[in-house]
């Protein structure tokens, strides 16, 4: 069993700078965790203490139930990946991968035995004699996998292994890391600060901020159901639109129309005292929010409305059913089968006018040219934030 653990680990360094605050986490034997977060937020020091480069200064780390805070890198049983590879420029990428075995004194036909097979594994077969210099980013990242994999270490570390690749390759290498961890079944623990990579990779993510936990949930949870106007905004792209909203008796109000407060409503508003809960107003429009005093008259909320809540988006004019919403289309972008409207959305009297906000169509229907006027109707179902 390979069960990481980290109870209540803290990390602040010489200067007083606290770079990991009461971290507590789980990760499963044979589960993929990402931590993801902004830059600066403590990831890379979370990491490095797993592997035992940095001294915790606070709590108890614990890999496959023993305690190891006292433990080196080698006695830890665990390999890590970074983002600029480091292999060795004068070995070949036969001897680059099996240098963790020479280094462990493993019988020479025993390490040419296992480097095949994890050359075989990573496509790394008809490059074993080449250096690095004569390598591909990709094919360099590949065989500083490779490294790590050689061993069969309990668990893997990775610190934005894809960050010098291009995007396509990127891509690409993102899939192939996470076939690669479920053949293996080793548990990883994967760093990025690419939010996009966190929700396709992952498990579960833990998103992190100035160091402290968020929240830690699969990807779609943290999508529907952010704790926080933090995990909100950081998870999602283009990102979730906030607009400022009240509850005033029976009613919810928003720039973008007043929603009558059903049972349904009232419950999870309350429920998001304490927890947000998904919030569906049925076809009414977007809304989810977690008051500071649950469903109190005039309490003061956040809502947040994901671009893919706007349905039925046409431009003016067009022979198409009139919405709600009525902005000017400040700039449109087309990704594939997606076209993203950016646009400032109507707030209330009183708030910063200018909120640039995103729309979004699936589909070919709707091509508005910059300065058009564009109407969209907002769907059922939306997500709770907090402040
Ligand atoms: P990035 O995505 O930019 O790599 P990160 O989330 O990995 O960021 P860390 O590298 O873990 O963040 O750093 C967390 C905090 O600790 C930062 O504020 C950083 O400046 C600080 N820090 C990191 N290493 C040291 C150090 N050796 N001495 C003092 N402060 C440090």
């Amino acid at each position: 069993m390979a069960e990481v653990e980290l109870a209540h680990v803290s990390k602040w360094f010489a200067d007083g700078q606290v770079a990991v605050d009461d971290v507590s986490l789980r990760v499963a034997d044979g589960e993929l965790l990402i931590l993801v977060g902004p830059s600066g937020c403590g990831k890379s020091t979370t990491l490095n203490m797993i592997a035992g480069l940095e001294d915790i200064s606070d709590g108890e780390l614990r890999i496959g139930g023993r305690v190891v805070n006292g433990l080196g890198p080698a006695e830890r049983d665990v390999a890590m990946v970074f983002q600029s590879y480091a292999l060795y420029p004068h070995m070949t990428v036969r001897r680059n991968i099996g240098f963790p075995l020479s280094l462990a004194k493993v019988p020479r036909a025993r390490i040419e035995q296992r480097v095949r097979e994890v050359a075989e594994l990573l496509d790394l077969t008809p490059w074993l004699d080449r250096k690095p210099g004569m390598l591909s980013g990709g094919q360099r990242q590949r065989v500083a996998m490779g490294r790590a994999i050689v061993r069969s270490p309990a668990v893997f570390l990775m610190d934005e292994p894809l960050s010098n690749l291009d995007a396509t390759l990127r891509v690409a290498t993102r899939t192939q890391v996470a076939r690669l961890q479920r053949r293996l079944g080793t548990t990883m623990v994967y760093v990025t600060h690419d939010q996009v990579e966190a929700m396709t990779l992952g498990d579960r993510v833990a998103v992190l901020r100035a160091g402290r936990v968020q929240q830690v949930a699969a990807p779609v949870e943290l999508y529907e159901r952010p704790v926080n106007l933090f995990v909100a905004g950081f998870i999602g792209s283009p990102a979730m639109n906030f607009l400022p909203a009240s509850v005033e008796g029976d009613v919810l109000r928003s720039p973008l129309g007043a929603v009558a407060l059903d049972d349904r409503l009232r419950r999870a508003l309350s429920a998001g005292a304490a927890r947000p809960a998904a919030v569906d107003v049925g076809g009414e429009g977007a809304v989810g929010s977690a008051p500071p005093a649950a469903g109190a008259g005039g309490a003061s909320l956040v809502l947040g409305i994901r671009p893919e809540h706007f349905e039925d988006v046409a431009v003016v004019g067009a022979d198409r059913p009139g919405g709600r919403v009525s902005v000017v289309a400040e700039v449109v972008e087309s990704v594939g089968s997606d076209k993203y409207v950016y646009a400032a959305l109507p707030v209330g009297s009183g708030q910063a006018a200018g909120l640039a906000r995103v729309l979004r169509e699936a589909g070919a229907a709707l091509v508005p040219g910059v300065g058009e006027q564009v109407v969209a109707r907002l769907a059922a179902a939306s997500t709770a934030v907090r402040g």
